[in-house]
């Protein structure tokens, strides 16, 4: 089991959950093929230990534990597994953070996937 980063991250990446991990498991796809890795972070669930830091961290609400992803995120945990089996095309995520989303952001975020927690 693992803690998988949904496609609410996607052009967000404010990378607290980079600050918080103490494995430095999440990482930044350097590949080419963008449309299979979109631009957000990833958890290598191989790595992953379950301590549960990043949940919390993430101001965008974009992460959640496997057995907990919704069901509109399920193909992001293929995804975090398909990263697994390609990890040289990605490399540990550097923490540089960004603005902090305000509520409506983070809820226009939700919005774009029609997700509603
Ligand atoms: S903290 Fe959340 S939005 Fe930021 S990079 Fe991590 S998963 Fe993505
Ligand atoms: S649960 Fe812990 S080990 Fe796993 S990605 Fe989050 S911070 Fe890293």
């Amino acid at each position: 089991m693992a803690y998988i980063i949904t496609r609410l991250c996607v052009d967000c990446k404010d990378t607290a959950c980079a600050d918080v991990c103490p494995v430095e498991c999440i990482y930044t796809y350097e590949g080419d093929d963008k449309e299979a890795f979109p631009n957000q972070l990833y958890i290598n669930p191989d790595e992953c230990i379950d301590c549960t830091n990043c949940e919390p961290a993430c101001p965008w609400m974009a992460i959640f534990e496997e057995d907990e992803v919704p069901s509109v995120f399920e193909p992001d945990v293929d995804l975090a597994y398909a990263m697994a089996e390609q990890e040289e095309e990605f490399e540990i995520a550097e923490v540089t953070r960004g603005h902090a989303p305000t509520q409506t952001d983070v809820e226009t975020n939700y919005a774009k996937y029609d997700y509603t927690p």
